[in-house]
């Protein structure tokens, strides 16, 4: 048989912070422990967000904390063929259609419709054309004009290894959601399917907040022929004591700002560790971490970052 594969897939559009560092290090844990190959790859088409100089600094963090890794890392900008090549196959089978809509008429379709949720707004289909229409494979490419996916009106049901058995509803939630921008750049669900195909990735461990997308990412898997997709283990986030996602607000819970003020990367570590119910919190080395990491300990909760947790990392 051969190796597992996972990646360690950071966005250079923000700092790591310590929600971030927690899921890299139970990745890594996950992987060492399991003997599985771990790939680096660098999210970076997200072009307007990406911020000068983040992609060095979450290298240079994630050795700092000890992580480490045996391929990479990727760029996804450098070679951009395999995307353009995935969409050319979707526009060929009539998985995708052109989309012209305007955010502004998106807006106003979502304000009447009953689910419209503020973030993944539902599309309403309408640039679906009948399902027998063939799409104009001379409109790949140009500007102005996005692309959307055919989503079937039916669930999609898998069993997640931490989150258990998921059913979730596509096309009453997103609708057909973007495979490309009118920017011309392709949307995270497919460079990730493609890249995890092409990396050979057969373990992916993430945030929760993802746990919505991966239906989406299973039917490009489907649509593109490339086999199974990846076992998928989604993790609870880390939160502020306003129960929000960790964010600015929560104060600096950056890497960097820890790293700048001279905390041990082992101290981190050691709350890291204490979130995931390694005992109470204490000084430790990425080698203790990997002895003891059990992913059934974890909670389903999501973890409370506070101020005393902060005050304790400053505190040394
Ligand atoms: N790049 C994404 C992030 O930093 C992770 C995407 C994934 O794991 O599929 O949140």
């Amino acid at each position: 048989m051969s190796v597992a594969r996972t990646r360690l897939a950071p966005s250079p559009t923000g700092a790591l912070h310590l929600g971030n560092a927690r899921t890299f290090l139970v990745n890594w844990a996950l992987a060492r422990q399991q003997g599985w190959k771990i790939v680096l790859r660098i999210e970076d088409l997200d072009g307007p967000r990406i911020k000068a100089g983040a992609t060095e600094l979450a290298v240079e963090l994630l050795e700092w904390l000890g992580i480490d890794w045996d391929e990479g890392p990727f760029f996804q900008l450098h070679d951009q063929s395999a995307y353009q090549a995935a969409l050319r196959q979707l526009a060929e089978q009539r998985s995708i259609y052109p989309c012209r809509c305007s955010r502004k008429q998106l807006e106003a379709a979502s304000l009447s419709a009953p689910h419209g949720h503020e973030h993944d707004l539902r599309y309403p289909g309408n640039c679906r054309p009948p399902g027998d229409q063939s799409v104009d494979l001379s409109l790949l490419g140009t500007t102005g004009v996005a692309w959307r996916m055919r989503v079937p009106d039916q669930p999609t049901v898998f069993e997640d290894e931490f989150a258990g058995r998921q059913e979730h509803y596509v096309q009453q939630t997103v609708g057909d959601f973007l495979v490309a921008t009118k920017a011309g750049l392709t949307s995270y669900q497919l460079a990730v399917v493609v890249d995890d195909a092409r990396q050979g990735i057969d373990q992916v461990v993430r945030g929760d907040d993802l746990l919505a997308s991966t239906p989406r990412q299973m039917l490009l898997y489907d649509r593109l022929e490339l086999g199974q997709p990846p076992t998928y283990t989604h993790l609870p986030l880390v939160i502020g004591e306003d129960r929000r996602r960790l964010a600015k607000r929560h104060g600096d819970s950056r890497l960097a700002h820890y790293r700048e003020r001279d905390v041990a990367p082992e101290r981190v570590l050691g709350l890291l560790g204490e979130w995931c119910n390694l005992g109470p919190r204490r000084e430790m080395s990425t080698g203790e971490f990997f002895e003891q990491f059990q992913l059934q300990r974890l909670s389903p909760e999501p973890i409370v970052f506070t101020a005393a947790d902060d005050a304790w990392l400053l505190d040394s």
